[in-house]
């Protein structure tokens, strides 16, 4: 479709924002992006500038044109329209690393030297997906499982049994979750 407008009643657009391609016609003055349903905004004395139709409003609209819902707030709102499909998931800025000095130790470049080891944990949300996923892995590789709330709070619960009985706590005063009886 397309049609034409007169630039004065589109009065959220600032003139004196747009970038060369908006100015010259080429994108949207609203988001910046080539409209796939167009309006021509005439201006009197000047090129026609162009925004996208109104029937394309969600896409011009959002900063992100396929981020149709808000982030979740833990994430670190690093979106762009050019992310592919399996790129496009919420990410938390909070990660937490825990030093693993039993493992081997691992060189982070050449000429660094060896530094220990690591396990990190973070959050990740698919954005069609209704629930985040906890990341629990070994540094920065892929080697590592995603878990559940409630199996990460499981977890968390199994480890402290596990460092109170390598503190010499009894195996039967163990508190562990779900009802299990320590050996
Ligand atoms: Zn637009
Ligand atoms: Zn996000």
């Amino acid at each position: 479709m397309k049609n034409k407008a007169l630039l004065g009643n589109v009065p959220e657009v600032d003139l004196s924002a747009l970038d060369a391609a908006q100015r010259e016609g080429h994108t949207c003055v609203r988001c910046g992006r080539v409209p796939l349903h167009r309006v021509d905004l005439t201006q009197v004395g000047a090129p026609d500038l162009i925004a996208c139709s109104g029937e394309d409003a969600a896409i011009c609209s959002r900063p992100v044109f396929w981020l149709a819902t808000p982030c979740p707030q833990w994430c670190n709102g690093l979106h762009d329209d050019r992310d592919a499909g399996p790129d496009r998931r919420h990410f938390s800025s909070w990660e937490e690393q825990v030093p693993l000095t039993l493992e081997d130790a691992q060189e982070m470049g050449p000429g660094l030297g060896w530094q220990p080891e690591y396990a990190v944990v973070s959050l990740d949300q698919g954005v069609r997906e209704d629930a985040p996923r906890i990341w629990c892995g070994k540094g920065a590789t892929n080697q590592g499982w995603h878990l559940t709330e409630d199996e990460a709070r499981r977890l968390a619960v199994t480890l402290t049994a596990a460092a109170n009985l390598a503190a010499g706590e009894l195996a039967g005063q163990l508190q562990l979750p779900f009802g299990i009886v320590a050996a």
